[in-house]
């Protein structure tokens, strides 16, 4: 089974723990997402998220994007055999060469510190794809944690055209509701790379059924997350049958061919059962196959996101 995973906090670890020999084509000491462990289990591509933490000093968060971009192309990419993914023909280049693509996302707007020059350089640098919040607010929105719940605010929609011309892809997780319907209403593709449905677990960082639904027209992608609190309301309790109740939701919101993956490995502590580290996918692939025909669950692996983003880069 070939996988495509849509989030990982790799890079924000390598950033973190610059002594903790940390090893992306190593072991897996200390990394949940490791090159051995994905190509193994067969993801032939990852997503990685740039992501400056809460409690670095706003007037440092950009330097501090940067050197997680730094850290992919040096620890992640030049290392070893990884291709990063920042046009069409590099996407291709996977396939054709049966190599593993790196895709460059930056989690939470706050890095940019207000400033699309800071956008467009990142988009130089082969970020692709942006979320705009983490869970708080910033200056381009507000997070879904954030009590008064705003939109998009005036650069958020500055951002979000400049994204746009830039064929940027724009990723509503942790984003608030209202930040989600004013996103709506832009023209750009939209993605949810790392939520479920509240319908089956009520987390508020999970989609709404009539986000579901609208990101189902707008022919998005879900990403369904690993994150126990995210799978059941009760976290300790969550098992890899609890993940296909929020596939099998979304399927009767007619989003059989919206589903994806998106793990956050390396971003949470919690695991479910079954699922602590990259190299499980090829057991969920077998639980999966247990319960849904070959062609839909090769598409909710790697068919879906591998046809966004070939439509989209
Ligand atoms: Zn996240």
């Amino acid at each position: 089974m070939k996988w495509m995973d849509g989030h990982c906090d790799v890079l924000y670890k390598l950033w973190k723990y610059p002594e903790g020999g940390l090893d992306f084509y190593g072991k897996g000491h200390g990394l949940d997402v490791t090159y051995p462990a994905a190509r193994r289990a067969g993801v032939g591509m990852q997503v990685f998220a740039i992501f400056v933490p809460e409690d670095v000093p706003r007037s440092q968060a950009w330097q501090v994007a940067l050197e997680q971009v730094d850290r992919f192309y040096e620890e992640v990419v030049r290392k070893g055999g990884l291709q990063p993914v920042r046009t069409p023909e590099e996407l291709n280049t996977l396939t054709r060469e049966n190599r593993m693509g790196g895709l460059l996302s930056l989690e939470g707007a706050d890095a940019l510190q207000g400033s699309l020059r800071h956008l467009r350089i990142l988009s130089r640098l082969g970020v692709r794809q942006v979320g705009l919040t983490w869970n708080y607010a910033n200056e381009a929105a507000d997070g879904i944690e954030e009590e008064r719940g705003g939109g998009l605010t005036r650069f958020g929609r500055e951002l979000v055209r400049e994204m746009q011309r830039l064929r940027m892809v724009l990723d509503v997780s942790h984003l608030s509701v209202r930040g989600f319907w004013d996103v709506m209403e832009e023209n750009l593709p939209v993605i949810a790379s790392h939520s479920n449905a509240r319908a089956i677990c009520s987390h508020r960082r999970n989609l709404m059924d009539d986000q579901i639904r609208a990101l189902v027209d707008r022919k998005g992608l879900i990403g369904i997350t690993f994150v126990p609190k995210f799978v059941h309301d009760d976290p300790d309790a969550a098992t890899v049958d609890d993940l296909l109740k929020h596939i099998e939701h979304i399927c009767s919101l007619g989003g059989e061919e919206r589903i994806a993956f998106g793990s956050d490995f390396d971003g949470i502590e919690q695991k479910i059962p079954g699922l602590e580290h990259i190299g499980k996918l090829s057991l969920l692939g077998e639980e999966l196959l247990k319960r849904y025909p070959e062609h839909l669950v090769k598409r909710w692996t790697w068919t879906n996101w591998y046809e966004f983003y070939a439509g989209q880069l």
